[in-house]
């Protein structure tokens, strides 16, 4: 089978590869199991600095980095350097923080000792997606490197130079052989490796359908999981919010990274009294975006990663308007090569067809009007996702009751949502289960021993 490496802006094929045979994977697996035996017990002082040469090779190579993410899946080259410097973040912060998350925590019982001890657990796969291809990878490496643990990758296929260019940076930061690596394996191959003994645990990023198929095969087998699923984010806006700053980054929310983010805004809740002024503004600002090469400085949208994202998103516009929807601007596949489609708004979809609550993985808005507080929280939830939300409000009171009630992993007040070393981030509901960042997300794959000590007599 061939993994092949195609820029989205052209429809030009950049490079193929050979996934690896059964023998291959045979080698890497067991080169993982190997290298946990020793890596598992090397300390946290011997760790860091290898951590923090990953961290400045990729501020060291951030522009090299970035150009290979954007010929691959196509996000503005001026958001793929951001996002290598993010990676170096993520790693600088595990590299500093991990041996205080993992720190042993004294229980006081009847024991003469008792404590909590964190440990590694082994191999890990991570079967991770596309759109953002260096960070997914980073926040799950960072802190699994740090606690001992080895990585094996298992990147979408479409972005095979960024697979390999991960495994690299962790490679010439002088991890040893086998603590990362990346394996260029089809979606079928997964199932056996997650039947391997060797691999302990896995973590997917990446769709619902991926999802359920990962955690079935490790259920079965009583391996962890980790699932960072979609979402369909709400992003409200009350009358007391700052219109200005609420429109500007309400387009921001639906269109970062082309419109292919996980917790991208999707559904714009807005309350009656400020409704018809946020429409027309949010229309114009949508309907200026720059569209275009995404190696550009000047670009705001660049295409979608696959000819597949373009057909699912024309689709999903269609059955809304089919379900009595309106399109106020956009609306339709860009005549030009590569996989572009128009920053398009909707409005006046039925709230009971499943296109109004299902994800919409691109740039594509959909406005629902609210009489207040209380119909904008019933809408905000009538999703099967629980990732992210965004609630506009000076009021306090509103503020309290979005925080209470929104069903979603982050609640974000006057602002956007992002992911932040520092906080943990996952989602609830179809969105998955389990954190990763943070202190949670270095937790998520170790073994939490008690050691409980009795007194000599
Ligand atoms: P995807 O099609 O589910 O692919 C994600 C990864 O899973 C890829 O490596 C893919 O491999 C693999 N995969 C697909 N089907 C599989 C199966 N049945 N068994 C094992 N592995 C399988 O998702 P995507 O299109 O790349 O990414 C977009 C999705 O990711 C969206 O739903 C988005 O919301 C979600 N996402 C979630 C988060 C979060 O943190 N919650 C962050 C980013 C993205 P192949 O490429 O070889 O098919």
């Amino acid at each position: 089978m061939a993994i092949a490496s195609i820029n989205p802006a052209t429809g030009e094929t950049l490079k193929t590869f050979n996934a690896l045979t059964p023998e291959q994977i045979e080698g890497k697996l067991q080169l993982a199991a190997d290298t946990f035996r020793t890596y598992s017990h090397t300390t946290f002082a011997h760790r860091k600095p290898l951590m923090i040469r990953a961290a400045e090779i990729l501020e060291t190579k951030k522009h090299d980095l970035g150009k290979i993410m954007t010929l691959e899946m196509g996000k503005p080259l001026k958001a793929a350097i951001a996002e290598a410097e993010k990676c170096a973040s993520v790693c600088r912060y595990y590299a500093e923080n991990a041996e205080r998350h993992l720190a042993d925590e004294i229980i006081e019982t009847n024991a003469k000792k008792s404590y909590v001890h964190f440990q590694p657990l082994g191999p890990v796969l991570a079967v991770m997606p596309w759109n953002f291809p260096f960070w997914q990878v980073f926040r799950f490496a960072a802190p699994a490197l740090m606690a001992g643990n080895v990585g094996l990758l298992k990147h979408a296929s479409n972005v095979p130079q960024c697979a390999l260019a991960i495994e690299e940076i962790f490679t010439s930061a002088g991890f040893p052989a086998g603590a990362f690596q990346t394996l260029l394996i089809g979606s079928e191959a997964v199932e056996r490796l997650l039947n391997d003994p060797r691999v302990v645990a896995a973590t997917l990023t990446g769709s619902e359908p991926a999802g359920r198929s990962v955690a079935a095969t490790a259920g079965k087998q009583i391996k962890k999981t980790v699932l960072e699923l979609g979402g369909s984010d709400p992003f409200i806006v009350m009358p007391s919010a700052n219109l200005d700053d609420a429109v500007t980054t309400a387009v921001k929310a639906r269109t970062i990274n082309n419109g292919q983010s996980c917790i991208a805004a999707k559904r714009f809740i807005v309350a009656d009294q400020i409704y018809d002024e946020f429409e027309k503004r949010f229309v114009d600002e949508m309907h200026a975006l720059r569209i275009g090469d995404p190696m550009e400085e000047s670009t705001e949208i660049g295409p979608l990663a696959t000819p597949q994202i373009v057909d699912d998103l024309d689709e999903q516009v269609k059955k809304a308007v089919a379900s009595g929807g309106r399109v106020l601007t956009g609306g339709a596949k860009i005549d030009r090569p590569g996989n572009f489609f128009e920053p398009t708004v909707l409005v006046d979809i039925d709230i009971n067809t499943p296109v109004s609550c299902e994800e919409i993985f691109g740039p594509v808005a959909m406005l629902f009007r609210v009489s207040g507080i209380e119909e904008a929280i019933k809408i905000a939830n009538a999703t099967p996702f629980g990732l992210g939300s965004a609630a506009w409000t000076n009021d306090a009171a509103e503020q309290a009751r979005f925080i209470d009630e929104l069903e979603a992993g982050a609640v974000f007040i006057n602002g956007m949502v992002a992911s932040d070393p520092r906080l943990p981030f996952g989602g609830v509901k179809n969105s998955g289960y389990g954190r990763e960042l943070a202190e949670f997300g270095i937790r998520e794959f170790v073994n939490i021993k008690t050691v409980w000590i009795g007194a000599a007599d």
